[in-house]
């Protein structure tokens, strides 16, 4: 191969020559968590979904926003302070800390952190149900149905199962009350054919399907507020002569986080920037509340939709469904200090795909992490350095063109550089539509590439002959280099492990080097030729027993 033939074409600059089409700003938020409760693998998986897409954001410098947040209102929280004899507002400092802490522990890189307790939060949720209501959107009518207070969701008649809740099981109470009414009913054809005109609007496309026939059976119009119990924001209209004080509806309270931590009032013009770029991910339990509900309450306050809702599968825990009753919740922080922080990040999201249901087995996660981490990345990051250390003096520079017999090796990076961006005229990456298991899969076919290349040369041997001191060179500096490019690739997914990878290369960490330009990050010898000087250190992954 001529000297002169470079290293791969980035598919991220082959278009324009530029770094990438999209610099739009990510702007990634989780639900807000019902703060009864600690963080379980179904938040964390959320949780750390989101966290993967605001990573990759900021390693392709772009505007990036990440929200979490607590959600804190509502009947049940009021009733379990009074159970606890204590203050609400104290009780729910309390839990949200929990959240918050946990986030923080587990290397969650969000940007705010939102509590519908809040005054900027509180103030938002009024400015814009004075808006639909002035929109004539609002009007006072009899609710009579059954309510689930562990759900705070009503249920028709027809919906129960047994008599119970069809959600959880729990007991129901029928309701009658004089209520707020959104007029969603309004709102709905014109949601139809935004999703018609948007098929990316709900992902996946399974999700999407449920939508639409939901949409087309027709949506009953919602509560917007409450009047059985006080622990909310008041609605800013009544109460009437002789009636109880009203509550904003919790979902009409919670989902407008997602516009009120933007400061919309505030700072206007990074709301502007941000808000059309918002993707909500959710569990596919409440998807009918952010891919209906939501949309035509936007409307009716004349703001645009979010960009993307992409609702995930469920976890079951060795085969059962995760309950506390069972025993079997699996503590993501628990298993962070066990196993370190990216042992759980890269389970999650390489063994199935996001929209599907998936199951947690302990023998499954070993396996997963003693084969991807320890054998193959692990192993590849030791015995490279070990060789640079011995027979380099400790030093490589990334070579200036591609070695023979490394073919494969860079089209199997370029694979997993393509997978990561998507097709080359998509309007997005891969990553923005969550397609972290093809991903993974690519990614480490390529370090599975590099094992394979390095076995074949088997530089050891050619370590043991002075003659063949150049090969030694080229092959040790070629893995190496791969050795860079995946830790750039694999960055937003094990943040901790890459950076302690390049670390040890003697390179600068993958978001240090974002200046240069995401497509060069991933190109081989796109971080430049300097020397580097390597370090020596334990097994980046024990063997899991
Ligand atoms: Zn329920």
């Amino acid at each position: 191969m001529a000297l002169s033939v470079l290293w791969m074409e980035s598919p991220l600059t082959r278009n324009s020559g530029r770094s990438f089409m999209s610099e739009k700003p990510v702007y990634v938020t989780t639900p807000i968590y019902y703060v009864n409760d600690a963080p379980h693998l179904g938040s964390a998986y959320t949780t750390i979904a989101a966290d993967v897409l605001a990573r990759f954001g900021r390693l392709q410098n772009r505007e990036t926003f990440f929200l979490t947040g607590t959600d804190e209102h509502g009947e049940k929280l009021a009733n379990r302070a009074k159970e606890l004899g204590e203050e609400t507002q104290a009780m729910v400092d309390r839990f949200a800390k929990v959240f918050h802490d946990s986030w923080k522990e587990i290397g969650i890189s969000f940007d705010d952190f939102i509590r519908t307790t809040e005054e900027r939060h509180r103030e938002i949720v009024l400015h814009l149900m004075n808006k639909a209501i002035a929109h004539g959107d609002v009007y006072l009518g009899d609710y009579v149905d059954w309510y689930c207070v562990s759900d705070e969701t009503f249920w028709t008649e027809g919906q129960l199962q047994g008599g119970k809740c069809p959600s959880c099981g729990r007991e129901v109470k029928k309701l009658v009350e004089k209520n707020y009414f959104f007029k969603i009913s309004k709102y709905t054809e014109k949601l139809l054919k935004h999703i018609e005109a948007n098929p990316d609007f709900i992902l996946p496309a399974s999700k999407r399907n449920e939508v639409v026939a939901m949409l087309k059976e027709g949506v009953r119009d919602i509560s917007a507020s409450r009047t059985s119990f006080t622990w909310g924001i008041p609605f800013p209209q009544g109460p009437e002569a002789g009636q109880d004080r009203h509550v904003i509806y919790v979902w009409f309270d919670a989902l407008v986080n997602y516009v009120s931590a933007l400061d919309p009032l505030g700072k206007p013009e990074r709301f502007k920037r941000l808000w059309p770029q918002a993707t909500h991910l959710i569990g596919k339990d409440i998807l009918k509340f952010h891919a209906i509900f939501w949309p035509c309450f936007l409307m009716s306050v004349d703001l645009p939709l979010p960009k993307r809702i992409f609702a995930h599968g469920w976890w079951t825990v060795e085969g059962q469904k995760m309950s506390k009753s069972l025993g079997n919740t699996v503590d993501p922080v628990q298993m962070s200090r066990t196993y370190g922080k990216d042992a759980l990040r890269l389970f999650m999201f390489r063994e199935f795909p996001m929209g599907s249901d998936g199951d947690f087995s302990m023998a499954n996660f070993k396996a997963r992490v003693n084969a991807d981490l320890a054998n193959n990345l692990g192993n590849l990051v030791s015995r490279t350095l070990n060789l640079i250390s011995k027979n380099l003096d400790g030093r490589w520079k990334a070579p200036t063109h591609s070695a023979p017999g490394t073919e494969d090796v860079w089209e199997s990076a370029r694979q997993a550089s393509s997978s990561i961006t998507g097709p080359a005229n998509a309007e997005e990456t891969s990553m923005e539509r969550f397609e972290y298991f093809n991903i993974l899969q690519s990614t480490f076919s390529f370090v599975t590439s590099l094992n394979k290349y390095f076995d074949t040369k088997a530089p050891w041997t050619l370590a043991k002959d002075p003659s063949k001191k150049q090969e030694l060179t080229e092959v040790l500096s070629s893995v190496a280099e791969g050795i860079r490019v995946a830790a750039c690739m694999l960055w937003p997914f094990l943040p901790d492990t890459c950076d302690e990878i390049s670390r040890r290369l003697g390179v600068k960490t993958p978001l240090s080097l974002r200046e240069l330009g995401y497509g060069n990050l991933l190109r081989p010898g796109g971080a430049g030729a300097e020397e580097r000087v390597i370090t020596m250190g334990q097994p980046l992954f024990p063997r899991i027993q």
